[in-house]
């Protein structure tokens, strides 16, 4: 059935029979507004993206279920980069009436599947039709004990640069697919369906360990000049430690050039995080607390934002910032 059959109302219906109402809900899908309340003490955190068609995601490389899975996961990376703990989301969804209603099911599915692994609940939203193109926004609102959200301006001369999982996965298979190849299901997976390192996020920040964070969404160069520029300090990485999965080592080993990928390629959704050194240890026993590899690839030094890299032979380089830009073509 096409959802012009079918209709708003009782999509917006099924959509809220779906939903169960987590703790703080005290009214969800169904009214003018959604009344919802925060742990005492807790300061909110809200967060928005948007994902448009042929902007963000091809119908033909994606399926449905794994891009509502991805619109969650995006957003749930940004309350992770704040040390915060997501609760609520709301989804704003425009397509065509002639839309298959099974490729919305599977939307949503993937959407409230990701929500309820982590506990979040879906509260609200729009619905509408789109004259052309898919249009998805997502709003998260997330919490965290008062002054304990982790900002980019913490970031203090002396402190390691950190960062989770590995780099550059997404960016080369979004690279293969536009080379029109398959890419290894290692990466298919983290550029369709990403990690949002929540557990993460949440427990550096009530351990206090991170000093400085940020989610990996331009790129590590780009996120990393977030952190730099806002903390006003310089930061100095080590080509040598950057970490790698096998399969995009297996790749810039025959074409030396995707190795730029780890530093400027999107949509890592890892955390990347500064931490004092006498803080190294217990998050390393975080990382193997959550069974995730935490990779020390740097320092803060004093400065005014610059980014250098010491390259494979040794040799140290300015690193000019150029993440993903969507108005800027060069
Ligand atoms: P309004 O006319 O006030 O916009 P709607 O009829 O659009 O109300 O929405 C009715 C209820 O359904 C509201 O609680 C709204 O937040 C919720 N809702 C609408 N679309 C969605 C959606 N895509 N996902 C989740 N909730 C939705
Ligand atoms: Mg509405």
């Amino acid at each position: 059935m096409k959802l012009q059959d079918f209709g708003e109302f009782k999509l917006i219906d099924r959509i809220r029979q779906q939903v169960v109402n987590g703790a703080g809900v005290h009214r969800g899908i169904g009214d003018d507004a959604a009344v919802l309340s925060l742990p005492d003490g807790h300061h909110l955190l809200t967060s928005t993206d948007l994902l448009i068609e042929d902007v963000h995601f091809r119908h033909a490389w994606t399926d449905c279920e794994a891009l509502g899975h991805k619109a969650v996961a995006v957003n749930l990376s940004d309350i992770a980069a704040m040390g915060g703990t997501p609760r609520y989301l709301y989804l704003g969804l425009a397509c065509p009436g002639e839309t298959d209603l099974d490729d919305i099911y599977a939307f949503t599915k993937g959407v409230l599947d990701e929500a309820e692994r982590h506990n979040v609940t879906l509260v609200g939203g729009d619905t509408c039709r789109s004259p052309g193109p898919w249009m998805i926004s997502v709003t998260i609102e997330g919490s965290a004990p008062a002054a304990q959200a982790i900002g980019r301006d913490g970031a203090q001369p002396g402190d390691l640069i950190m960062v989770s999982g590995t780099l550059g996965d997404s960016a080369l298979a979004l690279h293969l697919l536009q080379g029109g190849k398959t890419p290894e299901a290692e990466l298919s997976g983290r550029h369709h369906q990403p990690t949002a390192q929540v557990a993460l996020g949440r427990l550096l920040g009530e351990q206090r360990l991170a000093k400085s964070m940020i989610d990996i969404s331009d790129g590590l160069a780009s996120d990393l000049a977030h952190i730099l520029q806002a903390s006003q300090v310089d930061g100095f990485i080590e080509e040598d430690k950057l970490p790698l999965s096998s399969a995009f080592q297996q790749h810039s080993d025959t074409e030396p050039g995707l190795r730029e990928l780890a530093l400027y390629g999107g949509e890592d959704y890892q955390l990347l995080f500064t931490v004092a050194p006498e803080k190294a240890k217990a998050v390393a026993a975080l990382g193997a607390e959550l069974k995730l590899s935490i990779t020390s690839i740097g320092v803060i030094c004093e400065g005014s934002g610059a980014l250098s890299l010491q390259d494979k032979a040794g040799a140290v380089r300015p690193i000019l910032v150029r993440g993903y830009d969507h108005f800027c073509r060069s």
